[in-house]
């Protein structure tokens, strides 16, 4: 008989332990909207939003229902529409291209960097290229800071502009991190991130912003997200949304945003320590020179053929894993009509068949860790 118990399994993502660190703060915060009663655009979301602000350095933050509606508020308000081309890559999760085709737009899917899984701007002239072939007319680019790295911003501008591309970042799961000293939220025309519980910054359901610098932008984006609103409710100048963040869940972010910065301080002590530990058995992910990240993901390459086995390996010891994303948009049902540049997408196939991301958050123990690099290097030499 074996004697031998397994260590308890241990979490992907611990939502748990942020909730005993924020304690009765959030009880508070939330308490105080159950007795203002002002559940939609309460005095929390205007205060949060300034908050975001602050945070990021963007001129203005309109929070929303989610970080899809964020992308959809964004792009509606940049007047994209039937007949226009939105450049995205294809390795991402799927609400980056979604959006370009819930506003009627078609989406042209480009191929990213293998070692940051972010868009690699030299491919932004042959998906133009393709969008014209198609038909279309290029009017704007999605780049994602996949796992939370930023996407090379500096060299995105520069091949975007003279191609007249509006540029929508797509911080779902970088908002936090610095690109050139600069934290998300400030490059392009217009930043979309979203408060889903698993992102870096989350809160207890679904909520989204888009930050921008643009006075006009943003005017609109408030309209648009009352339906469309004009000098008030009952004055509809466009066709628009119900698309607000949830006055608690504004209380429940201005009390998380609080310990964002030391959570991601967290969150790179312990890739730290997985790059350290696991470089030698694995291509462990990679920050550039000028970036910083807020490791959405821990996601490293190993073979493709071991792939299934070291993911069984680590489940059997309690340990899980995720593969983000097991199929590049490109090769998806829904969107695999959709354009593909005229370089391919042989990267995005790569790294789908080569990603396993393990667990990631600010409460890690060194203990934990330590459980995780061990099993991984055992399973990976095997
Ligand atoms: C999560 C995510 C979104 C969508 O955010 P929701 O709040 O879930 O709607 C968009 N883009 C990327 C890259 C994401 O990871």
């Amino acid at each position: 008989m074996n004697l031998r118990t397994n260590p308890p399994p241990i979490p992907f993502i611990d939502v748990a332990a942020q909730r005993r660190r924020l304690g009765p703060a959030i009880d508070a915060a939330v308490a105080r909207v159950l007795n203002h009663c002002q559940f939609i655009l309460g005095p929390e979301v205007r205060a949060f939003e300034t908050e975001l602000a602050a945070f990021c350095g963007a001129r203005h933050v309109v929070t929303c229902a989610s970080g899809t509606d964020a992308l959809v508020l964004a792009l509606r308000a940049m007047g994209i529409g039937p007949g226009d081309a939105v450049l995205c890559p294809s390795f991402t999760f799927c609400a980056t291209a979604e959006v370009a085709a819930l506003v009627g737009a078609t989406p042209v899917f480009l191929d990213v960097d293998a070692t940051t899984f972010n868009i690699d701007a030299t491919h932004i002239e042959g998906a133009v290229a393709a969008a014209k072939e198609a038909g279309l007319r290029p009017k704007a680019i999605i780049p994602v800071d996949l796992f939370g790295l930023p996407a090379d911003h500096s060299a995105i501008a520069a091949a975007a502009e003279p191609e007249g591309l509006l540029v929508l970042d797509d911080a779902a799961q970088g908002f936090g991190a610095t690109y050139n000293n600069r934290r998300l939220g400030t490059f392009g025309q217009a930043t979309a991130t979203s408060f889903f519980p698993a992102k870096p910054l989350g809160c207890y359901g679904d909520g989204g912003a888009v930050m921008t610098d643009d006075d006009g932008l943003s005017e609109t984006l408030r309209s648009l997200r009352v339906h469309g609103q004009g000098s008030d409710k009952y004055d509809n100048v466009s066709i628009g949304l119900a698309s607000r963040l949830d006055t608690i869940q504004a209380a429940v972010l201005s009390e998380k945003l609080k310990i964002f910065p030391d959570e991601i301080d967290s969150r790179n002590k312990v890739a730290r320590r997985y790059n350290e530990a696991l470089t030698d058995v694995a291509t462990v992910p990679a920050v550039p020179a000028g970036s910083t990240s807020v490791w959405a993901q821990y996601t490293i390459r190993i073979s493709a053929a071991r792939r299934a086995a070291v993911a069984a390996a680590l489940k059997s010891e309690g340990i899980p894993t995720a593969i983000y994303y097991p199929i590049p948009l490109h090769r998806q049902q829904a969107y695999k009509h959709y354009p593909v540049g005229k370089s391919g997408v042989a990267a995005s196939d790569r790294l789908a068949s080569e990603v396993i991301s393990l667990p990631m958050h600010a409460y890690l123990d060194a203990a934990t860790q330590d459980r995780i690099i061990d099993a991984t290097r055992r399973a990976l030499k095997k």
